[in-house]
């Protein structure tokens, strides 16, 4: 099983808009962040993707990404969700309609606000063809079980994912007991690290290394980062199983 990082920057994205900062300027690539987003390709074959982010058009073409088979959602807050109408792409490749996953708040906002993106296939493909299902537990998922990870989000519940020993947990302010439990022998972690001070909605870089320490991934990567992390001043204060993420990398659990 492998998963590609496609973004990791928070919802302003690396540089960010105005910004004149050493990791806005950085001429180092691994300081370019977009939105979000992460693929997970299954032993299979199958493609799942976390999010679509307003970036997921360019994510594809950089990535080289015409497959998908399914989309996992954590929330509905714009930076993991606005890419929505891009998904139309992939349906026009496959001509198959696109299978979504996520809490029913996230269903239930996507019916309301994209609620054009929900058809059923037929002859026409210039708009989305995807099928929002809700759930509320482990679920199968081409022979692959997926297990939704209760998380706090300020006052937000969402999910983070597991997928086999991979779990994929962004836009995260409080990780709950029993929701630890469910992150028992993992291989990889991508953890929400927003920046280096407190915020009401995200742990902050302090946390999410309390966090890696608890969770004992194999390994960890560091992910929803803003500029005010810049990818060689930070790595080089990591523990050796923690990592910055950055976009186009990829990683095994095999
Ligand atoms: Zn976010
Ligand atoms: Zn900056
Ligand atoms: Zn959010």
């Amino acid at each position: 099983m492998q998963l590609l990082m496609l973004g990791v920057g928070s919802s302003a994205g690396t540089p960010m808009l105005g910004c004149d900062c050493d990791t806005c300027t950085s001429t180092d690539t691994r300081n370019n962040r977009t939105r979000c987003s992460s693929v997970i390709t299954l032993d299979n074959g199958k493609v799942i993707l976390i999010d679509t982010g307003p970036d997921l058009r360019l994510q594809s073409l950089r990535a080289g990404l015409t497959h998908l088979d399914a989309v996992l959602y954590t929330h509905t807050h714009a930076d993991h969700i606005h890419g929505i109408d891009d998904l139309r792409a992939f349906c026009q490749i496959q001509r198959a309609q696109i299978p979504l996953y996520g809490s029913h708040e996230t269903v239930a906002h996507i019916s309301g606000k994209f609620g054009y993106t929900l058809r059923e296939p037929s002859n026409f493909w210039d708009l989305p063809v995807l099928k929002a299902n809700a759930v509320d537990g482990p679920f199968n998922l081409f022979g692959q079980t997926i297990i939704p990870i209760p998380l706090k989000h300020g006052n937000s519940d969402i999910y983070g994912y597991r997928v086999g020993d991979i779990a994929y947990l962004t836009d995260v302010s409080l990780i709950p007991e029993s929701s630890l439990l469910l992150l028992q022998g993992l291989k990889v972690l991508l953890l929400d690290c927003l920046r280096p001070t407190a915020h009401y909605t995200h742990i902050n870089l302090e946390q999410s290394l309390e966090y890696a320490g608890l969770i004992k991934a194999k390994s960890t990567y560091l992910i929803h980062m803003t500029h005010q992390l810049e990818y060689v001043a930070l790595s080089a204060q990591l523990p050796d199983n923690v990592f910055v993420g950055y976009d186009g990398l990829k990683v095994s659990a095999t």
